[in-house]
């Protein structure tokens, strides 16, 4: 492609995403297709000859849209947000179009120094200590990992990089804790049935005792605890585990303690919402995701380490062809994760962040926060409703729960709901299970939602319900 057609397919990409802006709420929230529909229609191989941008981009919007479940929807009330802005987009096309790998330094400084700066711009945005020092990593899971290594190789004295081979290594986190724990503990090595899922209590927030105790268990058999992960914001219902208690038995007993903030972390930029970090400066490692409720677009997770050597010991090998003069004056990025090569991902947390301020990211996550206020007030004032788990920040865990009916037909009953409310393309909401129970999930977060796109969604969850009720 010239560089003439270059310009002209360009500012028509960016008048079409405007456009795809401005009309959003007339696509189908939750793409309807079929299992296998859009591969049927995929030819099986690449094509030998050149096609031309038209034709492509033709079957970009007839082929590939219809498959787009739109993330960006102001009815998207769906696990957790990736929201989005027209800033960070702007930037992102600026990162592709320089097209740097940013492995280390001398790759692009530029990339390093930024990311430097804007880590430390999080840092204080979200009030955590001063001695940590952050790195972006592409996701929340990808931090963990790192968490699970870093605190591997502290308790082995760097030992399992070395060697190989494991003393018993025990982790804890709670039941309500996300995926990408069990996921990370099987990667790192620790054997999966090194892991303690610990109790919960009736807020779903991890137990300190029953964490003290499953510790004083492993110590007894003979096992090491290594690593805790602490949850701020679990994905089913958004519970805080205690971490300032939390913090302290993990010191008493030398355990690496990594927080996983990754949804909730966006929303200690507000003084008000920020009490959920009580502790937080006993952490080792701290993840948040600046791709969830951060209008940064996926992939940007932030994630903070108290003592950056650790970490930097745990993943550096020195190949010779990597050294450069300015190594000891500079950060290499690749030391500081686990793949080598890095997209400049700093750029749109820097657009994003100046043109927002402060000021506007806090803004936004109140306005989500009052809405589900708002929401969490009318399922609690609606007889046939009830809360699943304490409104917390901006999820609400709810059912329809109408009296008389009971056990596993309600369970049923919150299936057919839900169902019904998605099939509306007008919201789109996810569910979980609380202590067993069919919990339906209003997760707000998306730009433009506003009062009016909540209000929507509890008038079709109230129609469903009528629809629906079996008396
Ligand atoms: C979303 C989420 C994750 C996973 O985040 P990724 O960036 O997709 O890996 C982990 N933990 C919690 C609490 C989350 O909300």
């Amino acid at each position: 492609m010239d560089n003439e057609s270059f310009r002209a397919h360009g500012h028509a990409f960016i008048d079409w995403l405007a456009d795809y802006f401005e009309h959003i709420e007339s696509y189908p929230v939750k793409s309807g297709v079929a299992p296998g529909e859009i591969l049927s229609q995929l030819p099986l191989s690449a094509p030998e000859q050149a096609e031309s941008m038209e034709n492509i981009f033709t079957d970009f919007r007839q082929l590939i849209m219809p498959g787009i479940t739109h993330w960006q929807h102001p009815g998207w009330f769906a696990y957790f947000p990736a929201n989005n802005s027209p800033e960070s987009v702007l930037a992102e096309l600026l990162t592709a179009g320089l097209g740097a790998q940013c492995m280390i330094w001398q790759t692009s400084p530029a990339a390093a120094e930024l990311e430097e700066r804007m880590m430390e711009w999080l840092r204080q945005m979200l009030g955590l200590p001063e001695q940590m020092e952050g790195v972006i990593q592409d996701t929340a899971s990808t931090a963990t990992l790192c968490a699970l290594l870093s605190a591997r190789e502290k308790a082995t004295d760097f030992k399992a990089n070395a060697r190989g081979g494991l003393l018993p290594l025990t982790v804890y986190a709670s039941t309500e804790t996300h995926s990408s724990i069990e996921k990370g503990v099987k990667i790192a090595g620790y054997g999966r049935d090194k892991l303690r899922l610990v109790e919960t209590d009736h807020r779903f927030a991890m137990s300190p005792q029953a964490l003290e105790e499953a510790i004083d268990a492993d110590l007894a058999a003979g096992l090491r605890p290594a690593c805790v992960i602490a949850t701020l914001g679990t994905t089913s219902s958004m519970a805080m585990d205690p971490v300032d208690l939390i913090g302290d038995i993990c010191q008493r007993h030398g355990i690496w303690l990594h927080v996983d903030a990754a949804f909730a972390g966006t929303a200690a930029v507000a003084a008000e919402h920020r009490w959920f970090m009580k502790g937080v400066e006993k952490a080792d490692s701290f993840v948040f995701n600046p791709h969830k409720w951060m209008l940064i677009n996926f992939y940007c997770s932030a994630y903070f380490v108290r003592d950056a050597a650790t970490l930097v010991k745990t993943f550096s090998v020195q190949p010779e062809y990597l050294k450069t003069a300015a190594d000891n004056q500079v950060k290499n990025y690749r030391d500081w994760g686990i793949q080598l090569g890095r997209r400049f991902r700093a750029l749109k947390l820097w657009f994003v962040l100046r043109s927002y301020g402060v000021e506007g990211i806090r803004r936004m996550v109140n306005h989500h926060i009052g809405l589900a206020r708002q929401f969490a007030d009318w399922v609690e004032a609606d007889r046939d409703f009830q809360l699943m788990a304490p409104r917390q920040l901006s999820l609400v865990c709810f059912r329809y729960k109408p009296e008389g009916i009971a056990g596993e037909k309600v369970n049923a009953l919150n299936r057919r709901l839900l169902d019904k409310v998605n099939a509306s393309s007008e919201v789109f909401l996810t569910h979980t299970s609380l202590k067993g129970n069919y919990s339906l999930r209003l997760s707000v977060g998306q730009r433009t939602t506003r009062l009016e796109h909540v209000q929507k969604a509890w008038q079709l969850i109230g129609r469903a319900a009528k629809e629906i009720n079996p008396r």
